[in-house]
């Protein structure tokens, strides 16, 4: 089957699923996720999973995808900040949906592949940086929205409440364990923070701090419930 064909058949399960923002379904129509996982995944680009990326990190499910930049609520007149740049995927379907995202990423080598991506793509409207996404972008701030695409364990970092606009939203898994998270829709209404709790989710640990020589994570593999794990020793095929 050729990517066109399973990209058509993800896009009629994505809705099937609950995806019913054409904005979103558009956006995720336009992306070409093949650009942004590593070669020996290519054919699964459009299949609904996870995949491996580099430093032993995670390109969400395009379902998860889908779902937490339709809660976002995003429109054309919003900025837009994320945590985990990761692959780029996630921040370069919001930039087809919002005025500007920044994003933050605290793996210099995946911050070097997501911008060589966006280029590629001639996505303008998006800046990114290496830095400890948990302390926000005090520069930017504030956010009319802001997505986390790394799980918090039980609250969400101060700094990224503080960054909120007035009425602003914010997307983010919590969660103390992996068999436990869900994603968050988080409300800001003065100093007033309303949260709801949406659908489960695995998603890998918001981490403190730039990654600094942290050993070469190993490559995935799939465990029991189709997750992927990674197991120590070796090591991923740079795309
Ligand atoms: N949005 C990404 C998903 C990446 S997985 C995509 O579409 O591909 C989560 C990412 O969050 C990882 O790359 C991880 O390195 C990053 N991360 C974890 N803690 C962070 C932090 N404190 N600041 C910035 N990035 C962080």
């Amino acid at each position: 089957m050729s990517l066109l064909a399973r990209k058509i058949r993800l896009i009629m399960k994505l809705r099937k699923s609950g995806i019913t923002d054409t904005t979103v379904l558009a956006a995720i129509e336009r992306v070409p996720r093949e650009a942004f996982i590593p070669p020996m995944f290519h054919d699964q680009a459009y299949e609904d999973m996870a995949l491996p990326i580099e430093r032993g990190q995670t390109i969400s499910q395009p379902l998860v995808v889908a779902y937490m930049t339709q809660e976002l609520r995003v429109n054309d007149r919003h900025k837009v900040l994320e945590i985990g740049t990761g692959s780029g995927y996630q921040a370069a379907i919001l930039a087809k949906l919002c005025r500007r995202v920044y994003s933050i990423e605290r793996h210099k080598p995946l911050l070097i592949l997501a911008e060589q991506r966006f280029n590629e793509l001639k996505i303008r409207n998006l800046t990114a940086k290496i830095a400890d996404g948990m302390k926000g972008w005090i520069e930017q701030a504030p956010f009319d929205r802001i997505i986390v695409t790394a799980a918090a364990s039980d609250q969400p970092p101060q700094p990224l409440l503080d960054q909120m606009a007035e009425g602003g939203i914010m997307i983010i898994p919590m969660g103390r364990d992996k068999s436990s998270q869900y994603i968050y829709r988080i409300t800001r209404h003065g100093d007033e923070y309303a949260y709801q709790q949406l659908m489960p989710v695995r998603f890998v640990p918001l981490l403190p701090n730039v990654a600094r020589n942290e050993p070469e994570p190993s490559p995935a593999e799939r465990d029991a419930d189709g997750e992927f794990f990674f197991r120590p020793g070796q090591a991923l095929q740079p795309a």
